[in-house]
């Protein structure tokens, strides 16, 4: 191969081997990761200076807050894992184009991905700002679980599944700092293969309208399960399925109490087989007791939602069981709004900022509080009627007093908080 030169953003990389991974399409990833990543690390050192100042005020009472903020050191360094780098790209693009970085770590286990990385580093002028490293990225993310190595934020673009990556990974998060995570593998994920998914993600697949989204709840869920066995959890702030794979951007804390809520945001999923009804069962619940002195503390426990029948209320098949399932929200919609309107007042700065702007708009509009969705053309396809024109649909559901959105997963999706039954009665009036 003669040495091929891709330009990206601010960076320029050569490519003089095939065997070194390069995906023109996954730009739309690295500008969004650089969007998001832009606007979590100023909230990120802001959250830490807070932080420091509230510490240096509590260790000398008497402090006034102007010493409190001069006194304490204001430096909040930040640091950047890419654990799976290929050519460098990512991290290059990380270093010349999100401002206040100090330093990116370029991991790949592959002999010639590293010798690509570094020549890239070089061409762009950047090593004072990139390290790389050459190590399984496990081994790597492992020697920086101790909270004073810990990196501010862990990108994980694997080819596939990301599972064999997350105990590592959620362990060598700072508290607050960002995991990013793409998954692939969306044959596995979107229900061809439930058991494979099962091994893999802890959560069964389903074959369904709404596999796209449901395909980012099992992700949450099982980033949240191996967050939970360190006492840590997580908080979405932006998911997303796009082309031929999701990714999504969590926060990571601790705090074994918050653990305890994790089975509140969880839900196993029950799929018709007939009418394609998708039927949500919370597993658990967490109930804040506000008679206790402090209420999170509380040991009241919400039973698991109401039982879901082993045949569908509606059309009387069988259900099939799949999940469990993240139901909990799977964006912060402030976050979400600020990332647009940051890529809004600086297109310039992404190849693909239509199109972010057009994601990151649907995100915003979608019900937050409403898991999965119809899809109109499944859904009138199985009682063999004509598809209703969506905006038809939408008024008859807001009519009745319901809330309707899209969802970026799908066009012809229908999220909304109108029960099944709602639903049906719609489209029985057709
Ligand atoms: N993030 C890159 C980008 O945006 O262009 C693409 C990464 S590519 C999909 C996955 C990379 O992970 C490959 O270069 C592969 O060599 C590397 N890899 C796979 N397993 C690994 C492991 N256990 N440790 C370190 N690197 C690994």
């Amino acid at each position: 191969l003669s040495t091929k030169c891709i330009k990206e953003g601010q960076a320029e990389i050569r490519l003089t081997t095939e065997k070194v991974f390069y995906n023109p399409v996954q730009e739309f990833n690295r500008d969004l990761s650089i969007a998001v990543l832009s606007l979590f690390i100023q909230d990120y050192k802001a959250e830490k200076i807070a932080k420091m100042q509230k510490n240096v005020k509590k260790s000398n009472e008497n402090i006034a807050d102007d010493v409190a903020q001069s006194g304490s050191n204001l430096e909040v360094p930040v640091t950047i894992l890419e654990a799976l780098s290929a050519t460098g790209l990512r991290s290059i693009r990380y270093a010349k184009e999100i401002p206040d970085v100090n330093k990116i770590i370029a991991n790949d286990y592959s002999e010639q991905a590293v010798e690509t990385i570094k020549a890239n580093v070089v061409h762009n002028g950047v090593e004072s700002l990139i390290d790389t490293s050459h190590d399984d990225a496990c081994m790597l993310m492992y020697k920086h679980k101790h909270p004073s190595k810990r990196f501010a934020a862990i990108d994980l673009d694997p080819y596939g599944c990301p599972s064999t990556f997350l105990d590592s990974a959620v362990q060598s998060v700072q508290d607050g700092g960002l995991l990013l995570v793409t998954a692939t593998d969306m044959a596995v994920l979107a229900g061809n293969s439930p058991e494979t998914c099962y091994s893999k993600y802890g959560a069964i697949s389903l074959k369904t309208k709404c596999c796209h989204e449901m395909a980012l709840r099992i992700l949450l869920q099982c980033i949240e399960s191996h967050a939970n066995r360190y006492s840590r959890y997580i908080e979405p702030l932006l998911s997303i399925s796009v082309d031929f794979y999701i990714r999504v951007f969590v926060k990571i804390h601790s705090g074994a109490i918050h653990c305890k809520k994790t089975t509140s945001k969880l839900s196993m999923v029950y799929h018709c087989v007939g009418c394609d009804n998708v039927t949500l069962q919370r597993l658990g619940g967490f109930k804040p007791n506000p008679t206790e002195k402090n209420p999170e503390q509380t040991k009241a426990y919400l039973p698991a939602g109401p039982p879901v029948g082993e045949y569908c209320e509606h059309c009387h098949q069988r259900h099939h069981l799949g999940g469990p399932i993240w139901s909990a929200p799977i964006h912060d919609e402030r976050f979400v709004t600020r990332v647009l309107l940051h890529v809004e007042d600086n297109p310039q700065r992404f190849g693909t900022a239509k199109r972010l702007q057009g994601c990151l708009s649907m995100l915003r509009e979608e019900l937050p509080d409403v898991p999965l969705y119809y899809t109109l053309d499944r859904l009138f396809g199985r009682v063999h009627l004509e598809t209703m024109p969506m905006l038809v649909m939408r008024s008859a559901l807001m009519n009745a007093g319901y809330r309707v959105s899209f969802s970026h997963a799908s066009r012809l999706s229908l999220k909304t908080s109108a029960p099944a039954r709602a639903v049906w009665d719609v489209v029985r009036a057709w």
